[in-house]
């Protein structure tokens, strides 16, 4: 085969084998005698106020799915999901993470790692809880989930309790061609 300088590569050659993307977001609470339930993770969290926004406000689905939008390229929360949440009544974050993974395409995920700020709630007895839920929503063993989460030594607003953070890493593989 003649192999000219500067021929383009195909798109099997230059693409790379894996890719991680990041994923952020950020809720304050609801007042405190809101009736809105805690969701993180897909999980329930009780005896806490539920966070403020249109949908379940579920801020590490919202991590995860900003994350896997950086892999395929594709925004969901935004227009997408406002436009379910609007016209069909669908606020479960599940759903939109769902069609985040939908438009993965070509990759697989392989791995998801969540760093959570807060003061409150306390997350450390929810975690195993939390962990199982994000596998069974990405496809993935518990092991190749991981949460960690700090009150960041009260220094931000989630620190001091207004809110909470998550940031989320998710790592992909291409799919074997077969
Ligand atoms: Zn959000």
């Amino acid at each position: 085969m003649n192999v000219l300088p500067g021929r383009r590569k195909s798109p099997s050659e230059s693409s790379p084998h894996c890719a991680a993307a990041i994923g952020q977001d950020s809720h304050a609470f609801e007042p405190r005698n809101s009736p809105k339930p805690l969701v993180v993770a897909g999980v329930a969290i009780p005896d806490s106020p539920g966070l403020a926004g249109n949908s379940d406000a579920d801020v590490v689905l919202h991590a995860i799915t900003n994350a896997v939008s950086g892999i395929s390229g594709v925004n969901i929360l935004g227009a997408v999901a406002d436009k379910l949440c609007r016209d069909r009544g669908i606020r479960d974050s599940r759903v939109y993470l769902a069609k985040a993974l939908e438009t993965l395409r070509q990759w697989r995920l392989t791995h998801v790692s969540v760093s959570i700020e807060a003061k409150r709630p306390q997350f450390a007895p929810h975690i195993p809880a939390m962990r199982a839920s994000i596998a069974r929503l990405c496809s993935l063993s518990i092991d190749e989930v991981g949460i960690t989460a700090t009150t960041g030594e009260g220094l931000t607003s989630f620190g001091k309790g207004l809110g909470i953070q998550a940031l989320a890493v998710v790592t992909a593989h291409r799919k074997r061609r077969r």
